[in-house]
């Protein structure tokens, strides 16, 4: 009895320790993510989308038909159930199969639609009038590499002429076998063996490389030298697409080396879009004191760009207004403009003729420009019952900030109703949004 003793003030459980804690494998993570998952995962964040010239046309699709893929291959792509793209594919697929070639680098979570979208890319690309290894796609591991070969298969179910072939351990071939399927999924050990050892197939004839899983591979050394090897032999014609659940600077370095000159796109998860944007409140009690931060908003920008964002064309119009006839140069965008006229603005903001863009909701998603460092809620972004919109705040603020630079967004707050607003969207994101005296603008400098 005596040995038993009830304790009240029961401790917590030391702090897990790292030890303790099994390790997980990112290999092994990633393969259950796939066999686990039902289905796409949804996203609300936009494309960040980086390429050598800003102004190259880039084209995105809201549809398969769009593609103008072989009819087998359509045939397939609506047989495995996928009825549009989805977000990462809108951009990545055609930029994948036009021609010339485009060298690509995409990062996006798991189960957004990378494997499809390459998968689909391969397909496209594969030549059946010649009888010798076009494609290759690198996987980490035998598990990932069958997954997306069986993902291959089926979006390859009308193209019967077109011959997969895993090169995995536990396959093997022959010394003096030349191989004479099209499209080789395999691990960069075996796909060594085969090219450079056994010369079953000459890599300078690949015209289009994939590797896959970036960030899996690289965890391996090993593997990475592996990859390095075999790249040395591609051509330089070759079309090169890597791609990444992950987007470490590590990964990055590697995926520059791979792939020359590509066009890269990220599509970050919500919480990460706001990581290196500072978010600031203004408080300004009437609409002249909300003009005042504005003025002195547009003093302190020397380099870069601001995009305001109004409620109505109304607020715009008058802003903007007002900013001229005190001889600001702005542009201004809103609803009442037709498409041409938008475009125009648009481009007239990008060839940087004006610092400042005054928008309302119109601009809040899907545009890029890369040189805007400032985002201003002149009113914050809400519902029709008045309720924060987070959404149309989060698209709002991701026009700065993009692929790793620094950008500023300020919230001008003029009631209490606004103010509540503020802190909501604060506690819906868990990002401080900090007070900002407009008297002292070197703050946001
Ligand atoms: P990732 O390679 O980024 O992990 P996947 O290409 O494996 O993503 O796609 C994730 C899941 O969504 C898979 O189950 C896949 O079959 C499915 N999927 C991919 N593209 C589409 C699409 N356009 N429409 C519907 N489902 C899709």
């Amino acid at each position: 009895i005596n040995n038993v003793t009830i304790s009240n003030d029961a401790k917590p459980p030391a702090a897990v320790k790292e030890e303790d804690l099994d390790e997980v494998n990112p290999a092994d993570a990633s393969l259950l993510m796939k066999i686990i998952r039902k289905g796409l995962i949804e996203t609300k964040t936009d494309l960040d989308i980086q390429r050598k010239d800003p102004n190259s046309p880039l084209y995105s699709v809201k549809t398969f038909e769009a593609l103008h893929l072989k009819p087998e291959l359509l045939r397939g792509v609506y047989a495995m159930g996928y009825n549009n793209p989805s977000k990462i594919q809108e951009t990545a697929l055609p930029t994948l199969i036009a021609d010339p070639p485009q060298n690509m680098i995409a990062q996006s979570q798991s189960g957004t639609g990378k494997t499809a979208a390459f998968t689909l890319a391969m397909l496209t690309r594969v030549d059946t009038a010649k009888d010798f290894p076009q494609v290759l796609c690198l996987s980490p591991t035998y598990e990932l590499a069958i997954q997306t070969g069986e993902v291959a298969a089926r979006m390859a179910k009308f193209c019967p002429e077109i011959r997969i072939r895993y090169a995995v351990r536990g396959e093997d071939i022959a010394r003096g076998t030349k191989l004479t399927d099209h499209v080789i999924i395999g691990t960069p050990g075996k796909v060594l063996d085969w090219s450079l050892k056994f010369h079953a197939f000459d890599l300078s004839k690949i015209t289009v490389f994939v590797l896959d899983e970036a960030d899996v591979m690289i965890a391996q050394q090993g593997h990475q030298d592996q990859c390095i090897r075999l790249h040395k032999h591609l051509s330089k014609k070759c079309q090169m697409m890597l791609f990444s659940a992950t987007y470490e600077k590590k990964v990055m370095e590697f995926a520059e080396y791979i792939v020359p000159s590509p066009i890269t796109i990220r599509l970050k998860k919500e919480e990460e879009v706001l990581d290196n944007i500072k978010q600031y409140y203004v408080r300004c009690p009437n609409q002249d004191i909300k003009y005042q931060a504005i003025a002195n908003i547009y003093g302190v920008i020397t380099i870069g760009q601001a995009i305001i964002f109004c409620h109505t064309r109304k607020t715009a119009g008058w802003l903007a207004s007002k900013m001229a006839q005190e001889g600001h140069s702005v542009g201004v965008l809103s609803g009442e403009l037709t498409v041409e006229q938008r475009l125009a603005v648009l481009d007239r903001f990008r060839e940087g003729h004006e610092k400042v863009l005054i928008t309302t909701n119109v601009l809040s998603r899907g545009i890029d420009i890369e040189q805007v460092n400032i985002v201003v809620n002149f009113d914050l972004p809400v519902d029709q019952t008045g309720r924060a919109d987070c959404e149309t705040y989060l698209h709002r603020i991701g026009r700065t900030g993009r692929f790793g630079k620094h950008g500023i967004a300020i919230n001008l707050v003029d009631s209490e109703q606004s103010m509540k607003v503020c802190r909501d969207i604060e506690r819906h994101f868990g990002k401080k949004i900090m007070l900002l005296d407009a008297e002292n603008s070197d703050e946001i400098e």
